[in-house]
């Protein structure tokens, strides 16, 4: 019988040891495992290519994006880079959203430089620069939804349609949502990566990717090549990763529980310009939000309507926001986007993705919303007095 998310997420790999009977399973430290006798093989012989607990979380991360495997790699960026070595030859087209994720942005973009394969980076919401992208028949296309740090939805269904029939692969970067809140191979994707980092591990003490495939043969190909250039993901990490996957789905819930409260409280600020959250029904996408997806996430955005003094006593007095970077984990993030997460791009590339310099940007935890929405109050009315 077919679980739902959130039983496959706890259940996945309890029960298995016979030695001892742990509930839990155990990590597996052994870089190597001893063959029962000349040319006889366990199920594993070496951790780089198999590791029991990377085997449980693989399997685990496949059930719940509904795919016939996954592979666990040391980060999101070697997740995608993996996917664009196995599928992307030289000459061959990617096409990218041209607001993705900054690391994606720049390993795509110097591959395209050394040769590796092409890459095109367009606005998949404007249909005619999709099409004209399309029309020269590239191998794989990125769909990045929601986007960062704007929160642009794009609709995987219909992208997806119109990939399969330039005869193109889809990869739905699902990082921002989880599957317990997207879920892109039901709509048409042919892979899903992930940056493991973020919502699955959830505590902000791992890196890690995942890439999972629809199909088996794909699946094998990327654990063959995973293998092949060494890039699978450690046996603590893997464990980890396992522990906070279990919590996903309450997490999720609560951290998106907030969001909806803050952005409540924000929307009566007279400090805060422009809000970026797809429930709002003037979001970009919005009714794309309510088909495609559960619910509307735990990441937000907004101007800051202060000058950089208010701003600097705004941050300044924050004490449950902490001003870093990444998102997804516990605690609540805020970032400033143009001095942290998009520092590497040029102000006109900012300005040109509608990037301003007082945009802000939370991820938003699993703290008390009370407290949450007092700290930020309380942070509103110093920046206020200066
Ligand atoms: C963080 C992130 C990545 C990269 O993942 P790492 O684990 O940091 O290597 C890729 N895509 C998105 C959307 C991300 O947020």
């Amino acid at each position: 019988m077919a679980h739902k998310p959130s039983t496959i997420a706890i259940h996945n790999g309890l029960n298995e040891d016979s030695q001892f009977g742990c509930v839990v399973p155990p990590i597996y430290l052994s870089s190597t495992y001893n063959f029962t006798d000349f040319n006889e093989p366990r199920s594993h012989d070496y951790s780089r290519r198999g590791n029991p607990g990377r085997d449980i979380v693989q399997r685990t991360l496949a059930q719940l994006e509904g795919g016939s495997g996954a592979v666990v790699t040391n980060s999101g960026m070697s997740a995608l880079h993996l996917l664009c070595t196995v599928f992307l030859q030289p000459g061959d087209l990617l096409v990218a959203p041209h607001d993705c994720y900054g690391g994606s942005y720049r390993l795509f973009n110097s591959q395209h430089e050394r040769g590796a394969y092409q890459v095109q980076f367009v606005d998949q919401n404007n249909e005619a620069e999709l099409q004209a992208a399309l029309d020269k028949k590239p191998k794989l296309i990125l769909i990045e939804t929601p986007s960062n740090p704007l929160l642009r939805i794009y609709d995987i269904e219909k992208i997806a349609r119109l990939a399969h029939d330039a005869g193109a692969l889809v990869v739905v970067d699902n990082t921002f949502l989880s599957p317990i809140l997207q879920q892109p191979i039901a709509l048409g994707a042919d892979f899903v990566v992930h940056s493991c980092t973020k919502y699955l591990n959830g505590h902000s003490d791992i890196i890690a990717g995942t890439v999972i495939a629809k199909e088996e043969k794909w699946a094998t190909e990327l654990t063959w090549w995973a293998n092949n250039i060494g890039v699978t993901g450690g046996a603590f990490d893997s464990y980890l990763l396992l522990r906070g996957i279990r919590t996903l789905s309450p997490r999720i819930k609560q951290q998106q529980s907030n969001a909806q409260e803050i952005v409540n409280y924000l929307k009566t600020q007279p400090l805060v310009g422009k809000l970026y959250y797809p429930s709002l029904k003037d979001h970009i996408g919005h009714k794309i939000a309510v088909k495609q997806q559960k619910g509307f996430g735990a990441m937000l955005s907004f101007e800051f309507n202060g000058d950089e003094q208010q701003l600097r006593h705004f941050l300044g007095t924050l004490t449950l926001f902490t001003l870093a970077e990444s998102l997804g984990g516990v605690e609540t993030l805020i970032s400033h986007t143009a001095t942290m997460t998009h520092a590497g791009m040029s102000a006109e590339a900012r300005a040109a993705a509608g990037i301003t310099d007082s945009l802000l940007r939370v991820s938003v935890g699993i703290e008390d919303s009370q407290d949450l929405v007092a700290d930020l109050d309380n942070a509103f009315k110093i920046a206020a007095q200066h």
